[in-house]
């Protein structure tokens, strides 16, 4: 058994997520996690809400409450949607904790101590008219790079760049529409380039990265400038430096605090474990923690973060840069040993965009549908490593071909069969080759499906799952044991449905990271008791430091089914079983094509 992080992008907490946020981060990840936990490993899964940066800012000033208002509103949002996908977060957090700034200021200083955090005097916008700092979020204008017209002083929405004020062209204030100043101000920058020959060596030594995901990292070292780490405004981590720390005008830029969220999480969650030391395990590069390895799941727009930048970031803190220096209080913490990137998800041949109402939010799909339908689609057809379209045809089609006829009928059809006529599992007589044959494919899918799995090839998992699903119901089929009635086939018909309940059994232990929801109900169809597939609950906590209260996602995983195959008891009672699946009209189709017209 070892320790293992997932560590798990952050949601952006400026609204609800749409089933392509979920389908790059958050089930990829929590079937890894299911899986590695099942197999024996201690996982600490992690991850929150994102809550500082303009975006908030802005979106809070349109709606006339507070940042940290509206950051409440979505983040309790966030977490009952990932709470509905059944995401067995050991911990889903937020970034406006104290514990968090704390960490983020830590880390910070000591980067700033160890010499890779410069200041830099740059232009600032100011207002002519009040002679005050205009923030970056207040300045719009034409973006040099895609020219859309609408793009903000740090960021344009269009193309996604990250920009300073200065390089927009026509800048106006979005206030009073006068044209802003630009004066010299001071912000503070990364110095990345110091970082690239430490990050290139340890690229070189990346075993198992998706390919594109390793070139594209090693592209980025290329062309390294310093990077801006704070920014015009008042929403965010305060600088922890003398002279700076009490400036309401200057915080940390979003994207460096989010990052170190991965490692504040981690110590939040041992503080709230009783052992306040348990986040080494997983992140010391010097001591118990030395080799766990270090999961990363997110988007590939997000791959510049984790594979350059949050390494950076612990490199330097560690005092492993090209200008030395010593590790923090923290000790050296560990680099990232997979950075697993998803591409992107499209709905109906498009982007997916809140605004052009090209959508379907978290909430919206589990009020209609059932959490493992979504789960399965995104396991078994999702952008794993391939920009894929969802489309309502094609989910209909696999939920009632596949989820519904394939995996719920042989439950079914078993299930029932055994309750009909024995009201229990029962005994298996001697075996043919044939009976011999299936639970061989049932016991080797243990090893296949698991090292699929493993090595985020989830696709070809599932696939290998659904095939022993598949020789189940070949099985059924040739064996036809409803034909076996007389009092001398009686025996052979015990055990044709012995074996099969077994592999209904074995399946269901394969699907189970996969179809945790489902997997429980089959588990007690077969007569099961307690808990088989645990799942996360929403718990209403403190700030560990005496902030506002909020709700996290945590849980007890050490419960649960084993990643191996557990023989069927026979004499165990069955009943009738209840359809497992749903199945969907195809009206359904039309009537969230009409829905996505508006
Ligand atoms: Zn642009």
């Amino acid at each position: 058994m070892s320790h293992v992080l997932a560590a798990v992008a952050w949601p952006y907490a400026n609204g609800p997520r749409h089933i392509g946020h979920v389908s790059g981060f958050g089930v990829p990840s929590d079937v890894f996690s299911r899986y590695m936990r099942m197999a024996g490993h201690d996982v600490l899964m992690v991850s929150g809400t994102d809550e500082h940066g303009t975006p908030i800012q802005v979106q809070a000033d349109a709606d006339g409450v507070t940042p940290r208002e509206l950051a409440d509103r979505y983040n309790r949002v966030i977490v009952e949607d990932l709470h509905g996908l059944g995401l067995s977060y050991d911990l889903f957090t937020r970034t406006t904790t104290r514990n968090h700034y704390a960490v983020v200021q830590e880390l910070f200083s000591t980067l700033h101590r160890n010499g890779y955090i410069v200041a830099r005097t740059t232009l600032g916008a100011m207002s002519p008219s009040t002679g005050r700092t205009l923030p970056d979020r207040y300045i719009e204008g034409t973006c040099p790079i895609c020219g859309y017209e609408s793009a903000r002083g740090d960021q344009c929405d269009n193309c996604g760049n990250q920009l300073d004020p200065e390089q927009l062209i026509n800048p106006k204030s979005k206030i009073n529409g006068e044209t802003p100043q630009f004066v010299e101000t001071e912000h503070f920058f990364l110095d990345l380039p110091a970082f690239a020959e430490a990050i290139g060596g340890w690229l070189d030594k990346r075993e198992n990265w998706r390919p594109n995901v390793l070139k594209f990292s090693r592209n980025l070292l290329d062309d390294l400038q310093p990077r801006a780490i704070t920014r015009d405004l008042e929403w965010g981590v305060p600088i922890p430096l003398d002279g700076w720390r009490d400036r309401n005008d200057k915080r940390i830029y979003v994207w460096f605090d989010a990052v170190i969220g991965y490692l504040s999480a981690s110590i939040e969650w041992a503080r709230r474990s009783g052992n306040p030391d348990a986040w080494r395990q997983w992140w010391s590069a010097d001591g118990e923690g030395k080799d766990a390895p270090a999961y990363y799941f997110m988007g590939k727009d997000n791959i510049v973060f984790h594979s350059v930048i949050w390494p950076a970031l612990l490199l330097g803190y560690s005092g492993e840069g090209d200008k030395g220096g010593k590790p923090g209080a923290l000790g050296r913490l560990n680099l990232p040993t997979e950075v697993v990137s998803s591409e992107y998800l499209t709905m109906e041949g498009k982007k997916f965009s809140s605004s052009r109402r090209v959508v379907i939010y978290v909430r919206d799909f589990l009020e209609r549908y059932d959490a493992d339908a979504l789960r399965y689609f995104i396991a078994a057809a999702g952008p794993e490593s391939n920009d894929t379209d969802f489309t309502w045809a094609e989910f209909v089609r696999r939920n009632n071909d596949e989820l519904v006829a394939g995996w719920g009928n042989l439950v079914n059809r078993s299930v029932s069969m055994a309750a009909k006529n024995f009201g229990a599992i029962p005994a298996p007589g001697p075996l043919t080759p044939e009976d011999e044959a299936l639970l061989a494919v049932a016991k080797a899918g243990f090893g296949t499906v698991g090292e699929l799995i493993g090595k985020h090839r989830q696709k070809a998992a599932i696939g290998e799952a659904m095939k022993v699903v598949a020789e189940a119901n070949k099985y059924l089929s040739d064996q036809a044991p409803w034909k076996l009635k007389s009092e001398e086939e009686k025996p052979r018909q015990a055990t044709v449905l012995h074996v099969v309940l077994q592999v209904v059994s074995d399946a269901n232990t394969l699907l189970t990271p996969f179809l945790p929801h489902s997997a429980q109900k089959v588990f007690e169809l077969l007569g099961g008791e307690g808990v088989h597939a645990p799942m996360p609950r929403i718990e209403e906590v403190d700030d560990l430091d005496g902030g506002p209260s909020y709700p996290v996602l945590t849980g007890d995983y050490t419960v649960g089914a084993r990643w191996e195959s557990v023989p069927v008891v026979a004499g165990t009672p069955l009943a009738a079983p209840k359809p497992v699946f749903r199945k969907l009209e195809p009206s359904v189709i039309e009537e969230e094509l009409a829905r996505l017209a508006g």
